[in-house]
């Protein structure tokens, strides 16, 4: 593999780009304007300045690695010599389901397909092309260039030689690649969502409260972050989702999300993104303090 199409420049489409580029491959980075690639570079450009502070990388593989990136807005012209596109663009069905269609069409016959979604079917949208053995589900984490992990899900018509060759390329991206197969939440957001849920459950049920629920997992169970902070750092609107997907696909009441939740994504409150959440946050500030809906 040389050339590599990322579609979408937004959070997790930059950081891809980043890191497949900095690996020495050739990026056509595609979005629907200009502005949003511009910024996508910008963006770049200054993680990449990061990590030269940091003394990871040099200013020259800095230089190098913005080189190898080329931006388009037409996608055709993005991926029609392309030797895998991975796909990273807002998670919509329809809006997957069209890039797939299209991509069937100007892509060479060889060229694979993987899709970063966090929680639509890659059986769903293999079967919207006419190779679905060369579609496959590549899930990166947030942010990118720092997490380790590729979650490599496999759909139903996805070959052993394709899974192989996405394995070994995400392992030439100094990641760890794990094999999953293809079922609602994949391993990562199928065990991550019931506990998120669960926390909220237990906050909502007045068990404890948001500082104690977040301390216990840190503190007792060697979290990072606890699941509340995780929660608003994802996107309270995005876990909403996820566990709706998981309740309709597996149609086990488990997965039911805490009318807490639904209460707080219909109210506006996401999380970081929108200011708010279970902990309030300051615009261009790490600083949060917890909610004041939440103390006592
Ligand atoms: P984002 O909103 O930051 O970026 C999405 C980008 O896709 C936007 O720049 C948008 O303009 C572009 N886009 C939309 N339609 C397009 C089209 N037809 N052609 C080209 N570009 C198009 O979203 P994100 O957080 O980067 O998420 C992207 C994907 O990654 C989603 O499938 C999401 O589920 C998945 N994901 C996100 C995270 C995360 O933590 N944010 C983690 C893992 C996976």
């Amino acid at each position: 593999m040389k050339n590599i199409s990322v579609i979408g420049s937004g959070t997790m489409g930059n950081g891809i780009a980043h890191v497949v580029a900095q690996h020495g491959y050739e990026i056509s980075l595609i979005d629907i304007k200009q502005e949003f690639l511009d910024k996508a570079l910008a963006t770049i450009a200054k993680n990449l300045d990061r990590q030269v502070g940091k003394g990871l990388i040099t200013e020259d593989d800095k230089k190098a690695a913005l080189s190898r990136i080329i931006t388009f807005t037409d996608l055709e012209d993005g991926v029609k010599s392309a030797d895998l596109v991975v796909e990273a663009a807002t998670e919509t069905v329809e809006i997957k389901l069209d890039l797939f269609r299209q991509l069937d069409q100007f892509t060479p016959k060889k060229t694979i397909l993987a899709s970063n979604t966090s929680s639509i079917s890659i059986t769903k949208i293999a079967a919207v092309t006419k190779r679905p053995e060369q579609v496959i589900g590549m899930h990166f984490m947030n942010p990118v260039p720092v997490m380790k992990l590729v979650e490599v899900i496999r759909g139903y018509a996805t070959s052993d030689e394709v899974t192989a060759k996405i394995m070994t390329l995400s392992t030439n991206l100094s990641k760890e690649p794990v094999e999953v197969n293809d079922y609602p939440g994949f391993v990562a957001n199928r065990v991550l969502m019931p506990m998120i849920n669960e926390a909220i459950y237990t906050l909502f049920e007045g068990v404890a409260g948001v500082h104690e629920i977040d301390t216990v997992m840190k503190l007792g169970m060697a979290h990072p972050m606890g699941p509340l902070q995780l929660a608003d750092f994802i996107g309270l609107d995005v876990c909403l989702s996820i566990l709706r997907v998981l309740q309709d696909g597996f149609g086990n009441p488990k997965y039911a999300p805490c009318p807490l939740l639904v209460n707080m994504v219909q109210a506006g409150f996401k999380g970081v993104k929108s200011g708010e959440g279970f902990y309030k946050y300051t615009v261009g500030s790490k600083d949060s303090v917890i909610s004041p809906r939440f103390t006592k």
